[in-house]
């Protein structure tokens, strides 16, 4: 049996490129007592992947040149050696941008066969989620009447934390690329207002959004959509510093941006409270948080969208593609 694999060929200098992958088939791996040999059904496209591809300092290692580019899969289990598992089942767990892989039966989560769309565990049930919910919820603490604003807002956790926002009686307000992704965000989503970070008065149409200015600012990319909210942060403002996608992919960097002493400065003037997280922080709470989104999903008071690519071959440009924006909703590869 072969297994088809994507590795990282090359670091990216600058901006990463599809040069700096490579497709390779190769012998697929016998699993040992206690592992589960795996055949992915579906792979997360997420933006930390970007990191990983360079070896700069980060809180995780990055991949090594001729590794298998990581990330979070639903896998079916083709054979089994561990107790509990058997062909057929479908589990989570992180295989990688690969076909077909070896893990220890500790390492997955064996998923309820009932469960509706298995490759939601990718996106509102799995790591994207928990991201949106502890974020907001925990660093974030948005009380009703508040304005909550989010960008990347109609991605994978952008689009939670607007939602989420509604639910706890806020007015949410997203920023995102073009105006279909407004539409969705506003007319699917059910977010109050939502304007387009490519239009050249992004500012004047922010502050339109938010008459009241902004209590939450759910912080997902940094650059020219930082420096949109800034002025409008109130006093007491909370940032949950969720990521800074401006800055993760680009040879050369966006210096529309605010200054580091901008920053500090309107935090200070405004006393706003800005907390850095890792998703990882959360893990603990993961059973709390599905038990809660699921409810959530089930009442219909949170949707979600899938941005699906066909074929692991496929995987780099919908990765590359996801990096500029051109997902809508949660950027998977469904591998056939
Ligand atoms: P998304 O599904 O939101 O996809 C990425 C989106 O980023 C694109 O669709 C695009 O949306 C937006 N984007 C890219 N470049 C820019 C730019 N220069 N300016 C404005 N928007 C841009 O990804 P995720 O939901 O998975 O991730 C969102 C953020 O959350 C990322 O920063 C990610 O790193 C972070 N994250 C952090 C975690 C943590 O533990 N701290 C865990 C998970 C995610 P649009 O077209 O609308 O601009």
């Amino acid at each position: 049996m072969q297994n088809r694999r994507i590795v990282l060929a090359s670091r990216p200098d600058g901006a990463a490129s599809l040069q700096n992958f490579r497709l390779e088939s190769v012998p697929a791996p016998e699993p040992g007592p206690g592992q589960l040999l795996l055949r992915t059904r579906w792979l997360s496209l997420d933006p930390y992947m970007r990191g990983r591809m360079s070896a700069g300092p980060s809180y995780a290692a990055p991949v090594e040149v001729g590794e298998v580019m990581t990330g979070g899969t639903v896998s079916e289990v083709v054979q089994s050696r561990a107790e509990g598992f058997a062909p057929g089942d479908l589990v989570a767990g992180s295989a990688g941008w690969q076909e077909m892989a070896v893990a220890d039966a500790a390492q997955v989560q064996k998923l309820d066969p009932g469960l509706d769309r298995p490759s939601w565990m990718l996106g509102v049930l799995g790591m994207p989620g928990l991201t949106a919910w502890h974020g907001l919820l925990e660093i974030g603490r948005p009380r009703a009447g508040e304005t909550v604003a989010v960008a990347a807002a109609t991605g994978a956790v952008g689009s939670l934390v607007g939602q989420i926002a509604r639910i706890k009686g806020c007015r949410a307000v997203g920023i995102a690329g073009g105006p279909e992704k407004c539409r969705h965000a506003v007319e699917v989503l059910g977010f109050d207002a939502c304007v387009d970070h490519r239009a050249p008065d992004l500012a004047d149409q922010l502050r339109a959004a938010c008459p009241t200015g902004i209590d939450v600012y759910f912080e997902n990319v940094g650059g020219h959509v930082l420096q949109a909210v800034l002025p409008l942060l109130n006093d007491h403002a909370r940032v949950p510093l969720c990521g800074v996608i401006a800055t993760y992919n680009t040879s050369s960097p966006d210096t529309s941006g605010v200054s580091a002493d901008q920053l500090l400065r309107a935090c200070l003037i405004h006393r706003v409270k800005l907390q850095g997280f890792i998703v990882s922080d959360a893990f603990a709470r993961m059973g709390e948080f599905r038990r809660e989104m699921s409810e959530w999903l089930v009442a219909g008071e949170v949707r979600y969208a899938e941005h699906v690519t066909r074929g692991l071959e496929n995987a780099p440009a919908a990765f590359l593609g996801m990096l500029k924006g051109e997902n809508l909703g949660k950027a998977i590869v469904e591998l056939t």
